[in-house]
């Protein structure tokens, strides 16, 4: 056998019990603090973090108007808007409430919310991971199914909830 080097990053172990356990929940929370600040007037509620394929389940939900960010998907995304709409500065369709959305691996597109809209809310499953590319399209930042674990743990843990509030969500 060779040495081999300690994990740098620990991974969050999947109870055998749990892996294969159903997740039935409200999505739209009537608790406020089950939302997780992701940014100003923006939160992501998570509903199913998957370790084992790399990906998540979470609605997104955003009060503001304006350039939410621009990103890039390694691999593909799935979206049902349940309240208000968006769209992307690349695309001339406007996702709005009802609407479902596929987006491709690979493409990189800009989010926004128009000024009439007052709040809305999507469910995206992300597979694999975003990035985040400034106006010149460097990266600036990732996020992936460990980033979203660790921002749910700090949260919870802040607003009373518990950090393991999120271990329900983690597959
Ligand atoms: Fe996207």
């Amino acid at each position: 056998m060779n040495a081999r080097a300690p994990l740098l990053n620990p991974i969050p172990l999947v109870m055998p019990e749990r892996i294969a356990q159903e997740i039935a929940v409200t999505a739209v929370p009537e608790d406020e603090r089950v939302w997780v600040p992701q940014a100003p007037d923006v939160w992501f509620r998570p509903l199913m973090l998957n370790t084992v394929a790399g990906g998540w389940f979470n609605l997104l939900r955003v009060r503001k108007s304006g350039v939410l960010s621009r990103h890039r998907h390694p691999g593909p995304v799935n979206g049902y808007v349940i309240k208000g709409s968006w769209r992307y500065l690349e695309h001339s369709w406007v996702a709005s409430e009802g609407s479902y959305v596929w987006e491709a691996p690979g493409e990189i597109h800009t989010l926004v919310v128009d000024e009439d809209v007052t709040e809305m809310i999507t469910l995206f499953n992300v597979n694999g991971a975003m990035i985040y590319l400034d106006e010149q399209g460097r990266h600036i930042g990732y996020e992936d199914v460990y980033t979203k674990i660790e921002m749910c743990r700090a949260h919870y843990a802040k607003v009373g909830l518990g950090a393991d509030y999120v271990d329900q969500f983690i597959r």
